[in-house]
């Protein structure tokens, strides 16, 4: 307990103006609170933001109830009781007031008393100022929620504090929060996020903090690793309110996503964690969103890799396709055995990586958007080639894997008439690959797409069948040329009675509509051999051929007609 200052303090009047002198050279409000009479003065400014009765008055314990935020006055109470009895001289918290609009504002309040010995009675008086912790960005004023920067602060503090040992983040993000911002208005936009914030106050454990981060998202910073406990907080929440909602008459809609992080205080520091528990409320929203992920390490590192693999891809979509290289996988023909033509299938080698399998980078390219210029490339150089070796075998047909995003995203079907008609290739003998699921989810640029092809005698073949719902009633509405099974298909006929019948079948009525087939990832004799009976039209596998680069696939398959010719 400090010994108490004793000056003599200029009348109340002359004070009022020292303030309003001090007040023109700062954002904070200075007030007197004089503790013994209740008297309050404080900057005339405060008016404008708090509803109070004017800048000087009496009754302040009772007056100061109606701004500050109810839940927050008995701590106040206490601590002004302290003054008043002279346990402490000194006065430093954080809380709530509660401005004009009904918006919660933080502020800090931090004064010292003094003692006025001009007056008769030495009276006790508190003198200090009051700042917005929001104005600094420690506190967000439409939740009245902590901002991002006291969650740094907190984290620190915590950090150096050797009783924490683990701490769990769960991270919530509204979904699709712009669009509620323009359907319903920017205030329905603040009302969501007080009701999650008020939400997530309300299932927090006692020594949990809750923060709102920018734009939609919040945290909830809980002590310990119990992360199902993060869970369960994380469904609480949406059943909160989803019953708010309810007795709101269902005006709006909204689902949250959230991403839960477990670490451990020595081994995080903020950055990373900001950085794990972005990435966690990302995937999330990846797995479909109105979900929740637990972070995993492993799946963090796949994902640096995805973010370093790109900025390989798009350093090499800037230098000439540099590290890319199309190989090609022989087509045969069934009956003469025969190669017939190839499938491009893409490659890319980074020093870094290797080789790696379009399993791994055509992902990355299609969601970078970076699968249209780099297609184009694929289809132009699958073309060039094709061209080259039609020398030899003027028959030779090629196929050329195609994206639903370069469908979707690009005028590609015009890019490929261009290209055809530049470099002078016969039409029918190129054939464009689709996967299942772009065919399905088919819009109007799929079928112009189609029509297109179709007009002009390019061909088209339904990769992967067999892996999705098409049925064929619906492929020949969309003029599809040819079927190609899937390994995972064909690979279990050989096994499996009933799948070798369902292939028999679906061969059957393929031909009967005019469609060829083509069986996919045939790797041995004994396969073949069973296979063959079905009557495919055509067969790509290991056992005929891997995918190779076009120097490796001249020499494999195509030297001979050199010779001959
Ligand atoms: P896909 O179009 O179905 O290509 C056939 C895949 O099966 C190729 O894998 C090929 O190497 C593999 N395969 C062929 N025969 C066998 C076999 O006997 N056994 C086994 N186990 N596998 C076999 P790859 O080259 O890794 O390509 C994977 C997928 O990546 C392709 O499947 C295709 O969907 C996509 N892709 C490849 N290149 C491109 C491209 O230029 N553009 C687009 N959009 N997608 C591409
Ligand atoms: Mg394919
Ligand atoms: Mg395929």
């Amino acid at each position: 307990m400090g010994k108490t200052t004793s000056i003599n303090l200029v009348g109340r009047d002359e004070f009022e103006v020292i303030m309003g002198v001090f007040a023109r050279c700062t954002d904070d409000y200075l007030f007197l609170f004089d503790l013994d009479k209740d008297e309050y003065i404080i900057s005339e400014k405060i008016l404008e933001k708090f509803d109070l009765p004017g800048n000087h008055f009496f009754h302040a314990g009772t007056i100061l109830e109606k701004v500050v935020y109810p839940e927050d006055m008995p701590e106040l109470s206490a601590d002004l009781e302290k003054l008043k009895s002279g346990m402490s001289q000194e006065h430093n918290m954080e809380y709530r007031w509660v401005d004009r609009e009904y918006k919660i504002v933080w502020i800090s309040c931090r004064g010292v008393v003094i003692q006025d010995r001009t007056q008769e009675q030495k009276t006790k008086i508190l003198i200090g100022r009051i700042s917005e912790i929001g104005s600094k960005r420690k506190a967000d004023n439409v939740t009245g929620l902590f901002a991002e920067r006291q969650l740094l602060l907190d984290f620190e503090k915590l950090k150096a504090d050797e009783s924490y040992k683990n701490g769990v983040v769960l991270r919530i993000g509204v979904d699709n929060f712009k669009e509620i911002n323009e359907r319903y208005g920017m205030e329905t936009g603040d009302a969501v996020l007080k009701m999650i914030a008020q939400c997530m106050e309300l299932v927090r454990g006692e020594k949990d903090r809750c923060y709102k981060l920018d734009g939609d998202e919040f945290v909830l910073l809980m002590e310990g690793d119990n992360i199902q406990k993060a869970r369960e907080h994380y469904h609480t929440i949406r059943i909160l309110i989803e019953e708010h909602r309810k007795v709101q008459g269902y005006r709006n809609f909204y689902t949250i996503s959230a991403g839960i992080v477990g670490f451990s205080y020595d081994k995080t520091d903020s950055e990373k964690l900001h950085g794990y528990s972005e990435f966690a409320l990302s995937m999330a929203k990846k797995n479909g969103k109105n979900c929740s992920y637990i972070f995993t390490e492993e799946d963090y590192e796949e994902y640096v890799k995805g973010i370093k693999i790109q900025e390989k891809l798009r350093y090499a979509v800037n230098h000439g396709f540099l590290g890319f290289e199309v190989y090609y996988q022989p087509i045969v023909s069934s009956t003469t055995r025969e190669v017939v033509g190839a499938e491009a299938l893409l490659r890319f080698y980074s020093r870094e990586y290797g080789m790696l399998s379009p399993g791994v980078f055509i992902p990355i390219l299609e969601e970078s958007g970076l699968i249209i210029p780099v297609g184009e490339w694929v289809y132009q150089t699958a073309m060039r080639q094709s061209i080259i070796w039609q020398r030899l075998m003027p028959e030779f047909r090629i196929n050329i894997n195609l994206s639903f995003i370069q469908i979707c995203k690009s005028d590609v079907v015009s890019g490929i008439m261009a290209s055809i008609g530049e470099l002078g290739i016969e039409p029918s003998t190129v054939l464009f690959e689709f996967t299942e699921s772009g065919m399905i989810s088919y819009d109007d640029s799929v079928q112009r797409l189609l029509d297109v092809l179709n007009e002009n005698r390019v061909k088209i073949a339904l990769d992967d069948f067999g892996t999705g719902y098409s049925s064929l009633a619906y492929l020949q509405n969309l003029r599809v040329n040819l079927l190609k099974l899937d390994r995972g298909f064909t690979s279990k006929a050989v096994v499996n009675d009933f799948d070798y019948n369902l292939i028999g079948h679906i061969v059957t009525m393929a031909h009967s509509i005019g469609m060829k087939v083509c069986f996919e990832g045939i790797e041995t004799e004994e396969e073949l051999q069973k296979l063959q009976k079905l009557e495919p039209d055509y067969i790509q596998g290991y056992y005929y051929g891997k995918p190779v680069n076009s120097e490796s696939f001249y020499h494999s398959h195509l030297r001979k007609f050199e010779k001959a010719s």
